[in-house]
């Protein structure tokens, strides 16, 4: 009974001292700052350096994390939504479901994987892209990144009209940092299906939790016929482009 009061007493006293240790070593840090700092931006640089020091630790865990389960960290990603306006609103979309779209990576793998996916989409009817050859005057352009701080295989980027809730730009990356490195075991499926699921942001989609090409974590899954009915009760009301009027 005593020993184990004692193995308790140590284990306390080692937490005890390790946090008392931590604080003095903080305090010492924001005392260091505090005074190496010319007076007027004093509290600013504190706060600053605190940020700074949370961002690290922050940054420093993650790494943590990601190196010892690399796999499951990294291949259960599909990608990261990044957005002037933070998230990718509901609803949000283009005028009609048709839009133009210039592939802009040398990679020849994310060449093809993108011409499957935008073939893929196109034979589902409900929407259409059109592969264009002018990066200036295109919708959608579809790049690569090779980003290893990010922990997202692609990334779908948006300008939106906040008043007409309308896509007025999307560019969305294929991060070759996951998709190209083998250790990460992207099969050349899995790297389509990604690529299935940025165009599907670019069209107006968001992540949902179903056997959807839309699933926010995996890519294991291609367009599914529920992926088919999301788009088309998005665009519900343009069924597509009026044509051109026939003038006689
Ligand atoms: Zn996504």
């Amino acid at each position: 009974m005593g020993l184990i009061f004692k193995i308790i007493g140590f284990f306390w006293r080692v937490i005890w001292r390790l946090l008392g240790l931590t604080l003095l070593v903080l305090l010492l840090f924001i005392a260091f700052i505090y005074f190496s700092n010319p007076t007027p931006n004093r509290e600013a640089s504190v706060s600053q350096a605190l940020q700074g020091l949370v961002a690290r630790l922050d940054q420093f865990f993650d790494s943590q994390g990601l190196h010892t389960d690399l796999t499951k960290n990294v291949q259960g990603l599909t990608d990261q939504l990044s957005d002037e306006h933070s998230k990718m609103e509901s609803g949000v979309r283009w005028e009609y479901p048709s839009a133009t779209i210039y592939i802009d990576t040398q990679n020849p793998t994310f060449q093809a994987a993108y011409q499957t996916a935008i073939e893929a989409w196109n034979q589902t009817g409900a929407f259409s892209f059109q592969i264009v050859h002018d990066k200036a005057t295109a919708n959608i352009i579809a790049g690569e990144m090779n980003d290893g701080s990010v922990t997202a295989a692609g990334e779908a980027e948006s300008q939106t009209n906040l008043l007409t809730k309308r896509f007025s730009h999307v560019v969305v990356r294929l991060n070759s940092y996951y998709l190209m490195d083998p250790q990460y075991g992207y099969s050349y499926e899995r790297i389509v299906n990604t690529a299935e699921h940025e165009l599907g942001h670019a069209i107006g989609l968001e992540h949902n939790e179903n056997e959807s090409v839309m699933q926010a974590a995996g890519s294991y899954y291609s367009i599914q016929e529920s992926d088919i009915q999301a788009v088309r009760s998005l665009y519900q009301d343009q069924v597509s482009k009026p044509e051109k009027v026939n003038q006689i």
